[in-house]
């Protein structure tokens, strides 16, 4: 396809629908599309067709393109920094949200927080709970600023790995959730998919349980609290057997009915 073509096909307008554009593409190439994607506006701008294009041609994320991903009926801004949130990870919230709400839990933390999703999600619910939220990348903290501010919650940032920029006020935290990197890195070098992401937001290592392997070191800290964690699906045991240095575990499945959640806790 002529980028060229394109471009003037548009020509003189400011933004225009993302079906127009891919019904723009679909006719230049004579091919049909399949696409699925919640119509948005696009800017206008030789950016917005080179990811069209990568979009069309190399599984480019339609997410990255529209800068828009609505996670439990919230909009969050994401660009190539963070994640693109899963809907696996609105059952995780919904599951917090659950636990908090029974447990009458006050404060939380979400480790590698990316755009915010689950720590904002969360404060936007139930507002009365004090929400941490860290990140080992700058990059990704800004884009979760972001989405706190539009959406209009005050939630603690810090930027750290693992529990480190949480040390001084674990005492008071009693819910820890986080949704690791868990993918195995040989799956993300063959995956056209994952290619666009950023690697540290998933890659777990060879197995995929490197994260969980690092928070055991912090298991003295963590004896009297609940942790609420996503994993890969297929190795769901190891990771309970890791994590059983902590205390004891408990696998929950997501709503595809897949081993994906572990609840890791010495209380009731
Ligand atoms: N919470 C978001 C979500 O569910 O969509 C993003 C999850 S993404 C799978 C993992 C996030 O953890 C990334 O933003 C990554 O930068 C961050 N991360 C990776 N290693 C970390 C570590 N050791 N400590 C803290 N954050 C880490
Ligand atoms: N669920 C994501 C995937 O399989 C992985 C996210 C993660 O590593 N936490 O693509």
């Amino acid at each position: 396809m002529k980028l060229i073509q394109l471009i003037n096909l548009f020509k003189g307008e400011a933004k225009v629908s993302s079906f127009e554009i891919l019904k723009a593409i679909s006719l230049i190439e004579g091919k049909e599309i399949s696409y699925y994607l919640q119509d948005s506006e696009l800017e206008i701008s030789e950016e917005t067709f080179i990811k069209i294009k990568k979009y069309y041609l190399d599984n480019y994320p339609l997410e990255y393109l529209t800068n828009k991903v609505n996670f439990l009926g919230l909009d969050f801004f994401v660009n190539e920094n963070v994640l693109i949130p899963r809907i696996e990870t609105e059952d995780l919230v919904l599951i917090a949200l659950e636990l908090i709400k029974t447990k009458q839990i006050n404060n939380i933390a979400d480790i590698g927080t990316g755009s915010g999703v689950i720590a904002i999600t969360i404060k936007k619910k139930l507002p009365y709970v004090n929400v941490w939220a860290t990140d080992v990348s700058l990059e990704a903290l800004e884009i979760s600023k972001l989405n706190a501010n539009k959406l209009g919650v005050f939630i603690d940032f810090r930027h750290g790995a693992f529990l480190e920029p949480l040390l001084e006020d674990l005492s008071k935290i009693e819910l820890i959730i986080s949704n690791p990197p868990y993918v195995e890195s040989f799956y993300i070098d063959k995956s056209h998919q994952l290619q666009y992401e950023p690697r540290i937001a998933l890659d777990g290592g060879k197995d995929g349980l490197n994260f969980f392997r690092k928070l055991t070191m912090y298991s003295k800290y963590l004896k009297d609290k609940r942790l609420l964690l996503e994993t890969n699906e297929f190795n769901t045991n190891q990771a309970c057997e890791i994590l059983s240095k902590i205390g004891k575990t408990k696998i929950i499945q997501d709503s595809f009915g897949k081993n994906r959640f572990i609840l890791v806790s010495n209380l009731d």
